[in-house]
């Protein structure tokens, strides 16, 4: 819930790209949207459109990773090229603005990197049987991002607010089991755990990566429920990255819709899910079923969901124009030649498509 329209995060034409054994991926290209404190804005795209690798670059980890994909790879040369970079404007890395609290991300040290990374901005990592160690305890693993950056801090102390937080995740009995190590849990309370990680020290913005991939229905409703409880209760802006349009749906304010490593739509929540202006949004909210559709089917009627033909793109091979023009009921030539430019349509409501207005009419 929005407490106040001041920008916490803007991000400005950013571009992340890495070399893969496939070969060059534009992983982020060209993406520009902005956080207000307070609100939740929702990053909705199918897997392999770069939602992944727009988080790593936020957290400045993007750089890292490409370079261990790069040196991991068998392609002769490939590390060399990462390192030396190709032509100006098309090289691996990291390039655009990112300003958080006035400061452009982009151009501080890892020094200073480490200060902001899990103090001021925290993730909630995706792919949870790795995320927490098996070998640590629960209660050791919580506390430790208060640790790193405040090494004063009384163990006292630090163990009343680990209880606080695990508490508040709704970890039962969390007063003795937070001596066990992450094996003693479930994996919807091993998810929870990552939540309690990621707001212990306070953070400003935190960014949640697929937080409900992987569980089953049951619990994926515990951990909606905790995410806004989270986005109402707490002085804290919420990056939701997700394929679900439905756990979008729940949480988000505003959405950011993300294909071949561009933002297609952004806008508010209530008017993308309800009027997309963007074909690529229009197919992922008629393959989302609808309270109507799912009372039709209560009503033994057979609502289709009509989805979007074929596949998203390899990053190393992205369609020319418009990227999403091979999947298009709308395309016409131009979108096979011209890129289309981001635009705002009208106050906070960004599109990027040649037939905008043509297709609204
Ligand atoms: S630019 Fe063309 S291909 Fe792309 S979404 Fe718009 S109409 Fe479809």
């Amino acid at each position: 819930m929005m407490t106040e329209e001041k920008t916490l995060l803007s991000v400005e034409d950013l571009k992340a790209y890495y070399v893969s054994q496939k070969g060059f991926v534009k992983a982020v290209d060209g993406v520009s949207f902005d956080i207000k404190e307070g609100e939740c804005l929702g990053i909705l795209g199918e897997s392999g459109c770069g939602k992944s690798s727009l988080a790593l670059a936020i957290m400045g980890l993007f750089n890292r990773v490409a370079k261990f994909a790069a040196g991991s790879s068998n392609i002769p040369g490939l590390r060399k090229k990462f390192e030396k970079g190709q032509e100006e404007g098309d090289r691996p890395g990291v390039r655009g603005k990112i300003i958080f609290k006035g400061m452009d991300l982009t151009t501080l040290d890892d020094e200073k990197l480490v200060e902001i990374r899990g103090k001021q901005i925290s993730m909630i990592p995706q792919g949870l049987t790795h995320a927490l160690n098996p070998q640590y305890s629960v209660g050791f693993q919580t506390g430790e991002p208060v640790e790193i950056h405040d090494e004063d801090v009384r163990l006292i102390e630090l163990k009343k607010q680990v209880l606080e937080y695990l508490n508040l995740v709704r970890i039962a009995d969390s007063g003795f089991r937070f001596v066990l190590d992450p094996g003693s849990f479930s994996g919807g309370e091993a998810q929870r755990i990552l939540i309690a990680m990621s707001l212990i020290s306070g953070p400003y913005l935190v960014i949640a990566d697929e937080p409900t991939s992987a569980l089953d229905v049951t619990i994926q409703r515990q951990i909606i429920n905790v995410l806004r409880m989270i986005r109402d209760d707490f002085d804290v802006s919420l990056m939701l990255i997700s394929h679900d349009a439905g756990v979008i749906a729940e949480i988000a304010d505003r959405v950011a819709v993300m294909y071949a490593g561009k933002l297609m739509e952004v806008g508010d929540a209530i008017q993308m899910f309800h009027h997309p202006g963007h074909p690529y949004t229009m197919g992922l909210m008629s393959s989302f079923p609808t309270i109507a559709m799912m009372r039709m089917k209560a009503g033994g009627k057979r609502p289709r969901l009509r989805g979007i033909p074929g596949d998203p793109p390899d990053l190393t091979d992205v369609p020319s124009g418009c990227p999403f023009h091979p999947r298009c009921e709308f395309a016409i030539d131009r979108c096979i030649e011209e890129v289309p430019q981001q635009r705002e349509v009208e106050s906070r409501h960004w599109v990027r498509c040649h037939r905008y207005e043509e297709i609204k009419e």
